[in-house]
């Protein structure tokens, strides 16, 4: 039978078939690879036999096969700040994750219009954004959807609601509340034990958020553009090959900008972040 492990502990994996049913299991000696939760493998008669190839594996937590990472602000307590939704977004897009924006806390603001605009760009960029309100349970159908069929990690600046999120959406939720609270909380103490747990429907959503830390250094300075995808269309087309569309002239990147295609924001914190990866 096909399924895809939840957790692993002492020893023991728990892979999960197409219902969400889930069964504990050992492996057999011949596999010599270290399995992950996300990993799709073969198991019969509670033996894992077989360990499909990964798509991926986020360093931290451990998961293997993440596809999208929600990216979770809150309109207030604490209220959002786009250089680092920027940060997030460029994290994501250099461990190849689908990012989707959710703002939460809409309950907050009294001007839902005025709220939009701060996230237009980011739209017209291709980013998904999803407004919702945990608290008054607004949004969190259409959020569902999306999350359906998807190995989905959590991440957002502490307070931002990802625990409250995460309690409204996974499936016999109420009796694990306390347990993920306290893992989402423990943050980067808990890689080890990372746990996917189940959306309604397929789906499935790791227990630790991804990202503690909003460092860009590891990113080169040359590769910067690529995660910027309102960049793509231009990039190719400047004057010089090696263009690092801060200074030079005949770049494409910067008449987008002063033409009003790019965002004077985005395009603002893209030299900052370059240079500052620069400097490094
Ligand atoms: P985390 O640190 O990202 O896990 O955030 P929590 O889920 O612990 O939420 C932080 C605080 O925000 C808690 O007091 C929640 O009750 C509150 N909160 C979460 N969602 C909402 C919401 O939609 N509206 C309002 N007003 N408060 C919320
Ligand atoms: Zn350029």
């Amino acid at each position: 039978m096909k399924g895809i492990v939840t957790r692993t502990v002492g020893g023991f994996f728990f892979p999960a078939d197409k219902e969400q049913n889930i069964y504990r299991t050992g492996i057999r000696g011949r596999i010599n690879k270290r399995i992950y939760p996300g990993d799709y493998v073969e198991f019969k008669n509670g033996i894992i036999e077989k360990l499909y190839p990964r798509n991926n594996l986020l360093i931290r937590p451990q998961v293997a096969n993440i596809d999208q990472i929600l990216i979770i602000l809150s309109t207030d307590n604490p209220p959002y700040h786009l250089r680092n939704l920027d940060r997030f977004l460029i994290v994501s897009e250099k461990a190849g994750l689908n990012p989707l924006i959710i703002i939460n806390k809409i309950d907050l603001v009294e001007n839902l219009e005025i709220l939009q605009k701060d996230f237009q760009v980011y739209e017209k960029a291709g980013y998904r954004v999803y407004y919702i309100s945990v608290k008054g349970r607004n949004g969190l159908e259409k959020l569902c959807k999306e999350l359906q069929g998807h190995i989905n990690v959590l991440t957002g600046p502490s307070g931002a609601g990802k625990s409250s999120l995460l309690n409204s959406i996974i499936r016999g939720a109420k009796l694990q509340v306390g347990e993920i609270s306290k893992k989402l909380k423990r943050g980067v103490h808990t890689t080890k034990h990372v746990q996917l747990l189940p959306l309604d429907n397929e789906g499935w959503v790791a227990d630790t958020p991804g990202f503690n830390s909003l460092d860009i250094s590891h990113i080169s300075p040359n590769e910067l553009s690529f995660f910027y995808p309102e960049f793509w269309d231009y990039h190719n087309k400047c004057k010089f090959r090696a263009c690092s569309h801060t200074h030079e002239p005949g770049c494409a990147v910067k008449k987008a900008f002063k033409k009003g295609i790019i965002s004077e924001r985005r395009y603002n914190n893209y030299c900052n972040f370059y240079n500052e990866l620069q400097g490094e």
